[in-house]
């Protein structure tokens, strides 16, 4: 029998990979590759892959929390035009960011986040993103989720899932995890999901989320994944 794969995370514990992988996982991953080609990037993928900048997804990640990628899209083009750095950020004053990001959802306290984030990286970090999850959790507006999505597309790490809600709702539906706790479904996630998979998932997960398997009423009849899907908890679907 294999040894068990141990991943240390980030609270600083460890846990021991003993879950099976998901049924059917490479098929799921393949089909849902070819499906998404046709629809677009999620914000935080195409900032990161554009830009290469951890600073600019951590803070268009902070931009996009309960927001639609259509209006965190030109909210982040808006203010980036006006400062790219945190130094550049802090020159901003709080209302000029609040007018550059409107209308995000809550956008004051998000304005607020940014500053306060910029002068903790100026301050503490020489004006530069941590690459460590311990650091990022502590910033201003920045938790688990915003945390791995830099991680993963700002510094190109592996080593976390980013859930939000489609990973979350899509995980669920497919019988992967069992969980409405982001934080949990991340955990369970990173026990059974293939390493090979960590860095694709949540842009897999998030286009098809945003497409096919929405919350409401999913799109069943013309998802690349039907055979696959227990469909579990969906009890209207199109
Ligand atoms: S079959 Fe339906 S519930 Fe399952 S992944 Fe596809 S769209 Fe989502």
């Amino acid at each position: 029998m294999p040894k068990p794969t141990k991943i240390k995370d980030f609270l600083g514990f460890e846990n021991q990979r003993l879950s099976k992988p998901p049924k059917n996982i490479d098929k799921i991953i393949f089909l849902l590759k070819k499906e998404i080609k046709q629809f677009k990037e999620p914000i935080a993928t195409e900032i990161g892959e554009k830009t290469k900048d951890p600073f600019l997804v951590l803070i268009s990640c902070i931009m996009s929390l309960r927001t639609k990628d259509t209006t965190t899209g030109p909210a982040a083009k808006r203010l980036f035009k006006l400062a790219k750095t945190p130094k550049g950020m802090l020159k901003l004053s709080k209302k000029q960011i609040e007018k550059a990001i409107f209308p995000v959802g809550f956008y004051p306290t998000k304005a607020k986040y940014i500053v306060k984030t910029c002068e903790v990286l100026v301050g503490k970090y020489n004006g530069k993103v941590p690459d460590a999850m311990e650091e990022l959790i502590k910033l201003p507006g920045v938790g688990k989720k915003c945390g791995a999505i830099t991680l993963v597309y700002g510094f190109n790490k592996s080593n976390y899932i980013p859930v939000d809600v489609h990973v979350l709702v899509i995980s669920n539906r497919l019988g992967w995890v069992k969980s409405k706790y982001p934080d949990k479904v991340m955990e369970k996630l990173m026990e059974i999901i293939p390493k090979k998979y960590w860095h694709d998932l949540n842009d897999l997960l998030v286009r098809h989320g945003q497409n096919v398997c929405v919350t409401n009423s999913p799109f069943c009849s013309r998802c690349a994944i039907k055979s696959y899907c227990p469909k579990i908890g969906v009890t209207r679907s199109r």
